[in-house]
Protein backbone atom coordinates (compact mmCIF):
# COMPACT_ATOMS: atom_id res chain seq x y z
CA UNK A 1 0.00 0.00 0.00
CA UNK A 2 2.63 2.43 1.02
CA UNK A 3 4.78 1.26 -2.15
CA UNK A 4 1.82 2.24 -4.61
CA UNK A 5 1.35 5.37 -2.76
CA UNK A 6 5.09 6.61 -3.28
CA UNK A 7 4.72 5.47 -7.26
CA UNK A 8 1.95 7.64 -7.88
CA UNK A 9 2.83 10.24 -10.35
CA UNK A 10 -0.07 12.26 -9.92
CA UNK A 11 1.78 15.60 -10.75
CA UNK A 12 1.49 17.21 -13.56
CA UNK A 13 4.74 18.38 -15.62
CA UNK A 14 2.86 22.03 -16.01
CA UNK A 15 0.40 24.23 -14.66
CA UNK A 16 -1.68 27.37 -15.42
CA UNK A 17 -1.65 29.24 -12.28
CA UNK A 18 -3.63 32.26 -13.42
CA UNK A 19 -6.07 29.24 -14.46
CA UNK A 20 -5.26 27.62 -11.68
CA UNK A 21 -6.43 30.23 -9.01
CA UNK A 22 -9.54 30.37 -10.73
CA UNK A 23 -10.82 27.11 -10.44
CA UNK A 24 -9.20 27.19 -7.25
CA UNK A 25 -7.09 24.16 -8.17
CA UNK A 26 -4.64 21.51 -6.13
CA UNK A 27 -1.28 20.01 -6.46
CA UNK A 28 -0.84 17.32 -4.63
CA UNK A 29 1.60 14.38 -5.19
CA UNK A 30 5.64 13.33 -4.69
CA UNK A 31 8.37 14.52 -7.29
CA UNK A 32 11.26 13.09 -7.32
CA UNK A 33 14.61 15.38 -5.79
CA UNK A 34 16.65 13.77 -9.42
CA UNK A 35 13.80 16.01 -11.11
CA UNK A 36 15.43 19.30 -9.65
CA UNK A 37 19.45 19.47 -11.16
CA UNK A 38 19.94 22.93 -9.56
CA UNK A 39 18.94 21.22 -6.03
CA UNK A 40 21.30 18.08 -6.37
CA UNK A 41 23.80 19.90 -7.31
CA UNK A 42 23.75 21.34 -3.87
CA UNK A 43 23.66 18.38 -2.01
CA UNK A 44 25.31 15.21 -1.02
CA UNK A 45 22.76 12.91 -2.75
CA UNK A 46 20.03 12.59 -5.10
CA UNK A 47 17.65 10.26 -3.32
CA UNK A 48 14.33 10.92 -1.80
CA UNK A 49 11.92 12.65 -3.22
CA UNK A 50 9.20 16.15 -2.64
CA UNK A 51 5.72 16.12 -1.19
CA UNK A 52 4.03 18.82 -2.55
CA UNK A 53 0.68 19.75 -1.15
CA UNK A 54 -0.15 23.06 -2.73
CA UNK A 55 -3.15 24.62 -3.26
CA UNK A 56 -4.74 28.10 -5.58
CA UNK A 57 -7.30 29.94 -5.10
CA UNK A 58 -8.28 34.09 -4.50
CA UNK A 59 -8.32 35.89 -1.29
CA UNK A 60 -10.71 38.74 -0.22
CA UNK A 61 -8.49 41.28 -1.75
CA UNK A 62 -8.69 39.44 -5.29
CA UNK A 63 -5.16 38.82 -5.10
CA UNK A 64 -4.62 35.15 -6.45
CA UNK A 65 -2.21 32.95 -4.70
CA UNK A 66 -0.81 29.31 -4.40
CA UNK A 67 -0.10 28.43 -1.32
CA UNK A 68 0.67 25.28 0.70
CA UNK A 69 3.84 23.32 1.97
CA UNK A 70 6.55 21.45 0.47
CA UNK A 71 8.85 18.26 2.54
CA UNK A 72 11.42 17.04 1.82
CA UNK A 73 14.24 15.65 3.83
CA UNK A 74 17.55 15.72 1.73
CA UNK A 75 21.10 14.83 1.85
CA UNK A 76 23.80 17.14 2.76
CA UNK A 77 27.36 16.76 3.05
CA UNK A 78 27.94 18.10 6.40
CA UNK A 79 30.49 21.73 6.06
CA UNK A 80 32.04 20.66 9.10
CA UNK A 81 32.79 16.94 9.39
CA UNK A 82 32.47 16.09 5.47
CA UNK A 83 29.75 13.51 6.76
CA UNK A 84 26.33 12.53 5.33
CA UNK A 85 23.84 14.94 6.95
CA UNK A 86 19.97 14.33 6.33
CA UNK A 87 17.95 17.44 6.83
CA UNK A 88 14.35 17.69 6.43
CA UNK A 89 13.09 20.78 4.81
CA UNK A 90 9.30 22.16 5.42
CA UNK A 91 8.56 25.03 3.14
CA UNK A 92 5.41 27.18 3.86
CA UNK A 93 4.73 28.37 0.13
CA UNK A 94 2.62 31.84 0.04
CA UNK A 95 2.91 33.12 -3.72
CA UNK A 96 0.78 35.64 -5.08
CA UNK A 97 0.55 35.31 -8.73
CA UNK A 98 1.50 38.90 -10.42
CA UNK A 99 1.35 39.86 -13.63
CA UNK A 100 4.74 42.06 -14.64
CA UNK A 101 7.11 43.48 -11.87
CA UNK A 102 5.00 46.36 -10.60
CA UNK A 103 1.60 44.29 -9.96
CA UNK A 104 4.43 42.50 -7.93
CA UNK A 105 5.16 45.50 -6.12
CA UNK A 106 1.78 46.30 -5.22
CA UNK A 107 1.48 42.37 -3.49
CA UNK A 108 0.92 42.79 0.55
CA UNK A 109 3.58 41.52 2.13
CA UNK A 110 2.37 38.51 3.20
CA UNK A 111 2.98 37.05 -0.50
CA UNK A 112 6.02 36.15 -2.41
CA UNK A 113 5.61 37.50 -5.93
CA UNK A 114 5.32 34.70 -8.69
CA UNK A 115 5.76 36.79 -12.36
CA UNK A 116 4.00 34.73 -14.68
CA UNK A 117 1.31 36.16 -17.92
CA UNK A 118 -2.14 35.44 -17.66
CA UNK A 119 -1.56 33.25 -20.52
CA UNK A 120 1.77 31.64 -19.15
CA UNK A 121 2.18 28.40 -17.77
CA UNK A 122 5.32 27.43 -15.37
CA UNK A 123 7.06 23.94 -15.33
CA UNK A 124 5.86 22.60 -11.75
CA UNK A 125 9.37 21.52 -11.06
CA UNK A 126 11.25 24.87 -11.04
CA UNK A 127 8.23 26.18 -9.26
CA UNK A 128 8.83 23.57 -7.18
CA UNK A 129 12.67 23.73 -7.31
CA UNK A 130 13.24 27.50 -6.85
CA UNK A 131 10.98 27.54 -3.48
CA UNK A 132 13.36 24.75 -2.13
CA UNK A 133 16.14 26.39 -2.72
CA UNK A 134 15.37 29.86 -0.97
CA UNK A 135 15.37 27.65 1.94
CA UNK A 136 18.69 26.04 1.98
CA UNK A 137 20.88 26.52 4.39
CA UNK A 138 23.90 28.42 3.96
CA UNK A 139 26.53 26.01 5.57
CA UNK A 140 24.65 22.91 6.55
CA UNK A 141 25.82 21.17 9.56
CA UNK A 142 24.98 18.39 12.31
CA UNK A 143 23.02 20.28 14.53
CA UNK A 144 25.38 18.26 17.73
CA UNK A 145 28.90 18.38 17.45
CA UNK A 146 28.81 15.00 19.19
CA UNK A 147 27.75 13.81 15.57
CA UNK A 148 30.63 15.64 13.62
CA UNK A 149 33.07 13.89 15.99
CA UNK A 150 31.11 10.21 15.00
CA UNK A 151 32.20 11.31 11.16
CA UNK A 152 35.61 11.63 12.48
CA UNK A 153 35.92 15.43 13.27
CA UNK A 154 38.48 16.71 15.76
CA UNK A 155 36.78 19.42 18.57
CA UNK A 156 38.06 23.13 17.79
CA UNK A 157 39.26 23.81 21.40
CA UNK A 158 41.95 21.05 19.84
CA UNK A 159 43.66 23.66 17.19
CA UNK A 160 41.80 21.81 14.14
CA UNK A 161 40.25 24.83 12.97
CA UNK A 162 42.59 27.32 14.13
CA UNK A 163 44.51 27.28 10.99
CA UNK A 164 41.21 28.48 9.15
CA UNK A 165 39.92 31.24 11.54
CA UNK A 166 43.84 33.22 11.38
CA UNK A 167 43.59 33.00 7.71
CA UNK A 168 41.83 36.22 7.10
CA UNK A 169 43.73 37.93 9.16
CA UNK A 170 47.13 36.61 7.60
CA UNK A 171 45.44 37.64 4.52
CA UNK A 172 44.80 41.46 5.96
CA UNK A 173 48.26 41.61 7.22
CA UNK A 174 49.85 41.08 3.91
CA UNK A 175 47.46 43.58 2.59
CA UNK A 176 48.27 45.72 4.88
CA UNK A 177 51.93 45.43 4.13
CA UNK A 178 51.33 45.48 0.40
CA UNK A 179 49.70 49.23 0.71
CA UNK A 180 52.18 50.26 3.33
CA UNK A 181 54.68 49.68 0.78
CA UNK A 182 53.10 51.42 -2.40
CA UNK A 183 52.92 54.47 -0.20
ZN1 LIG B 1 29.05 16.99 10.85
Amino acid sequence: MIRRLMETPSLPAKIHPWRMATEHGCLNGRLALAALPRLIALLGGAEGEVVVALSAGCDAQGVRFIQGHLCAEVEWICQRCLGPLRLPLDVTVNLGLARDEAAADRLPDEYDPLLVRESGDIAVADLIEDELLLVLPQIPRHEDPRECEAHGYARPDKPALAPKNRQPFAVLATLLQDSQRSH
